[in-house]
């Protein structure tokens, strides 16, 4: 059976090689490889591969397969566990051999545009990535944000987003694109070259954790997220574990039960509210999946237990979602899913043209203490990058001001797509 797909290198190449390759012998199941699309200077990015689908594109471009299998172990070695871009350091490979990888392939990271840090330790860098789909600016973020015992990367998955969530700086943008798996494991390996963490090995990194909380919803965008996240976690490599990273959705209930079974890792839900009115107006993808449906997910999430807790995030909005009443609905809808849950309070940033404030502190401190009081964790978490603008969204948006009419097209364009 054949049915791989051909590897277009395009004419760029100095080394034309034909679209497709026949590989001998029987391979049961058949691995089908994405679409692979040159970069502009006509080689392929093996960033973002899986291990099959390197190994095909060495084989694609005429490499006999043991030799493939070979020279594919090795650059997986030496792109996930050494953080090489340069063929020429790969020195277990013979010469000849990494300037025929030269010719034809790269390993690629995304562009940075700026990046900042914050007085309080907190990393910011907008970033930019080859890929040009005539669709506008392609720029997205990460976060790196350093504490005493741990290092967190806030991870983009999309540019701008799907979604519309009002308390949120990236909502007011619309979706651009998808990021593809080689953008989103490429901002774990810009900020492992920015920390000097190479070669990769499980003691001593400052990166410790990974959460898709950055810009987009990560289950819009599932397979791309899968086959990153797959390669974050992947021994050999990165080598980061499941139990470290954590993926964020605000309730795209038909996709959580296969996040768990497909990528296994920590869940966390953008909650924010208790009641389906409020709920409705600031997570609107609530109008399409709403509350119980969306904690009956939770509760039916695979693997979470009281060691692997599912994290609740919920912004503090004045006089919208902070009331006593609130913290002890929150606490009632926990225990009656049974949910292994925690709660994560933040104090909410507001940004031009927001519609909400921030609660006072005493009024955190209340609701947090209800919530306490009802045995469930719910710390408040600290502002991080304040003079960044370290929020989801806002250093790329910085430049981009909308008035109000606009914000409010935008929502009602991306509710009508949601159906
Ligand atoms: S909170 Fe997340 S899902 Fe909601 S608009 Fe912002 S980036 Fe999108």
């Amino acid at each position: 059976m054949e049915n791989r797909r051909a590897i277009d290198y395009g004419t760029a190449m100095n080394h034309p090689q034909p679209l497709t390759m026949p590989i001998p012998g029987h391979i049961d199941p058949v691995p089908v490889p994405r679409d692979l699309k040159p970069r502009v200077d006509g080689r392929i990015d093996l960033l973002g591969l899986s291990r099959d689908d390197l190994r095909m594109a060495l084989e694609t471009a005429q490499l006999e397969p043991r030799q493939a299998k070979l020279r594919a172990k090795q650059l997986w070695h030496w792109i996930y566990n050494r953080g090489a871009t340069d063929f020429a350091v790969m020195t277990d490979i013979a010469k000849d051999m990494r300037v025929w990888l030269e010719q034809r392939f790269a390993v690629s990271r995304p562009s940075v545009v700026e990046a900042q840090v914050s007085t309080d330790g907190t990393r910011k860098w907008l970033l930019r990535s080859d890929a040009n789909d005539g669709q506008g600016s392609q720029d997205y973020e990460m976060v790196f944000i350093p504490d005493a015992d741990r290092g967190t990367l806030c991870v983009s998955s999309q540019v701008g987003c799907t979604l519309n969530c009002r308390f949120c700086y990236t909502g007011t943008m619309r979706l651009v694109r998808n990021l593809t798996p080689g953008e989103i494991v490429g901002q774990v390996m810009l900020a492992r070259d920015a920390l000097g963490e190479w070669p990769s090995q499980p003691e001593g990194r400052m990166l410790t954790n990974i959460v898709m909380m950055g810009m987009g919803e990560p289950l819009y965008n599932f397979d791309n997220v899968r086959d990153a996240l797959k390669l974050v976690m992947d021994g050999d490599g990165l080598a980061l574990s499941k139990r470290r990273i954590t993926l964020s959705t605000s309730g795209v209930v038909p996709m959580m039960a296969r996040a768990g079974e497909e990528i296994g890792v920590n869940l966390a839900v953008s909650l924010h509210a208790v009641t389906k009115a409020v709920r409705d107006e600031i997570v609107p993808l609530n109008r399409k999946y709403g509350l119980e449906e969306l904690l009956q997910a939770c509760a039916d999430y695979p693997g979470a237990n009281n060691a692997r807790r599912i994290t609740f995030e919920y912004v503090m909005l004045k006089d919208k979602n902070d009331s006593d009443d609130d913290a002890r609905e929150l606490v009632r809808l926990i225990k009656k899913y049974k949910l292994p849950a925690k709660v994560n309070l933040i104090p909410f940033n507001p940004w031009p043209g927001s519609d909400y404030q921030c609660s006072d502190r005493d009024r955190i401190a209340r609701f947090s203490d209800i919530v306490f009081k009802g045995g469930i964790s719910a710390p408040v978490r600290t502002p991080r990058g304040r003079d960044i603008m370290a929020a989801c969204g806002q250093l790329k948006s910085a430049s981009e001001k909308k008035s109000r009419a606009e914000l409010d097209r935008l929502a009602a364009e991306k509710q009508a797509a949601l159906g």
